[in-house]
């Protein structure tokens, strides 16, 4: 038939195996696996412990070009290259982000693949799923009403209510609570000040959680978060405050990855989700070493463009958990391929060979980019049916011309079956070519040296500026001793440079350094170019208009 189903209709009719099945498969004990219900289980982190000797499958990182709003649909690439990686017999896994609410309720599709191309139970993973955000909202506001009663309570350590840089966060998109005073009704009810909330994901917690290595490393890092600066303008830290442990308890069931399905069987870890931009942008740390320890293929994606998520993979994630991918997967899309070579949203489904071929220089950069890492890579276009013969013609020639490898990946309409070919290119690629993967730039070099790096090589920037506030926190980061660090960008995802109306492969431009932000718990400093969202808006008419409960009680709208 013609018709074309919804996302959540696809999931809804999928046969969905018990997840003690899919468990069966990964010769998981039985003490291991930790049911939530019947199609969703926690996995214990035990199992690192008995597999430590056991050699790691190899990991494929899936990234994109620039994202525009035609979409290029590197969640459903990397659900449909696992399916495929099934289909060709081999044992893989995949490993991604646990979707927000926050843009769930709001503008985006799911964070679940799309078409034949998803994991189930897609209602669940996109609502409230196992409870991960909530215990990180909890502890990242533990955190906030501790330091607030400290004050309160005689403010020992001197903070300085005005440089408290600790927020609240929400899980929601929710403009209104952006600036807010607490403290306000006398003094029995704490000291007044000034504050703000931030969206879960973007909590220093969330980023924290995606990078530990274990509970202990967890602890460990949580205990370096920098919340406030006393009355001396010194930094003061969770372990001043004393309450590492309770944070850390809060999260210690969190802690454990998350499995789940596709929609033709294949195990699924989802399992922690920071914004790409203010952090990294990546699943757990843990979910992808446990997917390694668990099969002989992990497919796991960054966010946004290979300029910000497959960037931050490779030079904040790779490094600290020693992880070495084998090769990277670029997804493009010939619709955004034309909207980069200058054509409007809404004449994307009429031929138009000669924006392609201009677009395409947006895919050249980023080729370029996994390059420069020393990463083979593949290039994964994702079909969609108003893709024309001769648009996708275009794309193998030019590929063909520089001896690019490419695979058109039909994943969203046949699932597994649509990504044979994208697999055996992957397979093939692992197989062949070289691999000489190192980060970009060394830690040890100048907090200057390091994001120059990024913006020159990754961006194709010509220079970079830092305002004068970046310029007197550099010299204070180095006084605190800080610039040991590896460097997180926080850009548009839009564009390669940091004005998001630049598509293509911009040149001659220069990047800006507003402002820097400590993550010292995580262990990276984020570099702020332009405005920076930590707590999006709600648009006029948000995807919550279209949700509801049917009569039976199943989810209806939700994508
Ligand atoms: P990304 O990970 O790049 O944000 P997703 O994989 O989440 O993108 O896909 C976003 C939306 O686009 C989903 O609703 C999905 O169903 C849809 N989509 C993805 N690929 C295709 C395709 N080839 N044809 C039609 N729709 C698609």
């Amino acid at each position: 038939s013609t018709e074309i189903k919804s996302d959540i209709k696809i999931a809804q009719e999928a046969e969905i195996k018990p997840i003690k099945d899919i468990a069966e498969q990964l010769d998981l004990l039985e003490e291991e696996l930790e049911p939530y219900g019947h199609y969703k289980a926690k996995i214990s982190l035990d199992l690192m412990e008995r597999l430590k000797t056991k050699e790691d499958g190899k990991v494929i990182l899936v990234t994109s070009i620039n994202p525009t709003p035609a979409g290029e649909g590197k969640s459903t690439i990397t659900v449909g290259l696992g399916q495929g990686f099934a289909k060709i017999g081999k044992k893989a896994m995949i490993a991604m982000r646990e979707p927000s609410l926050g843009p769930t309720m709001g503008i985006k599709g799911g964070a679940t693949g799309g078409g034949y191309s998803q994991v189930i139970p897609m209602e669940d993973i996109n609502l409230h799923f196992t409870g991960d955000f909530h215990a990180i909202t909890s502890a990242n506001n533990a955190l906030a009403a501790l330091l607030d009663n400290h004050i309160h309570q005689g403010n020992q350590l001197q903070i300085d209510v005005r440089r408290v840089v600790w927020k609240r966060v929400v899980d929601l998109n929710d403009r209104a609570l952006r600036h807010v005073i607490v403290g306000l009704g006398g003094p029995l009810q704490g000291v007044p000040r000034e504050d703000g909330f931030d969206i879960t994901v973007a909590s220093e917690i969330m980023a924290i959680f995606c990078l530990a290595t274990d509970i202990q490393d967890l602890k460990r890092r949580i205990s370096k978060i920098v919340v406030a600066y006393n009355i001396k303008k010194e930094p003061v830290t969770v372990a001043d405050l004393g309450v590492e442990g309770a944070l850390t308890l809060l999260l210690k069931d969190a802690l454990k990855p998350n499995l789940v399905q596709t929609l033709e069987h294949t195990p699924a870890l989802i399992h922690g989700g920071p914004f790409a931009n203010i952090a990294h942008g990546c699943n757990s740390v843990i979910a992808t070493k446990m997917a390694a320890k668990l099969a002989d293929f992990v497919i796991t994606e960054g966010g946004f463009g290979a300029d910000l998520g497959a960037e931050k993979f490779l030079d904040i994630k790779a490094r600290a958990a020693g992880i070495k991918p084998e090769v990277v997967v670029i997804v493009a899309t010939i619709r955004a391929l034309k909207m980069h070579g200058g054509v409007p949203k809404d004449n994307l489904k009429q031929e138009n060979l000669e924006a392609l071929s201009n677009g395409l220089e947006n895919l050249q950069k980023h080729i370029e980019t996994i390059q420069a890492f020393g990463l083979p890579f593949v290039i994964a276009i994702n079909r969609f049916v108003t893709d024309t013969k001769n648009e996708v013609q275009k794309i193998k020639t030019w590929c063909a011309e520089q001896s690019y490898p490419v695979a058109l990946a039909d994943v969203w309409e046949k699932g597994g079956d649509g990504g044979v070919e994208l697999a055996q290119l992957v397979l093939e690629t692992i197989n062949s070519a070289e691999n000489c993967f190192a980060p970009l730039y060394d830690v040890s070099s100048s907090i200057i040296e390091k994001v120059k790096t990024i913006a020159t090589m990754v961006y194709g920037a010509k220079d970079v500026e830092f305002s004068s506030k970046a310029q007197k926190q550099i010299i204070e980061f180095e006084k605190f001793g800080w610039d040991n660090l590896p460097i997180c960008m926080a850009k548009t995802q839009y564009s390669l440079s940091d004005d998001p109306t630049l598509l293509g492969r911009p040149t001659n431009f220069t990047i800006t350094i507003r402002e820097f932000k400590p993550s010292i718990g995580a262990g990276f400093l984020v570099a702020l170019t332009g405005d920076v969202m930590t707590m999006p808006g709600l648009p006029k008419k948000p995807s919550a208009l279209n949700m509801d409960v049917n009569e039976e009680g199943k989810a209806v709208g939700l994508f």
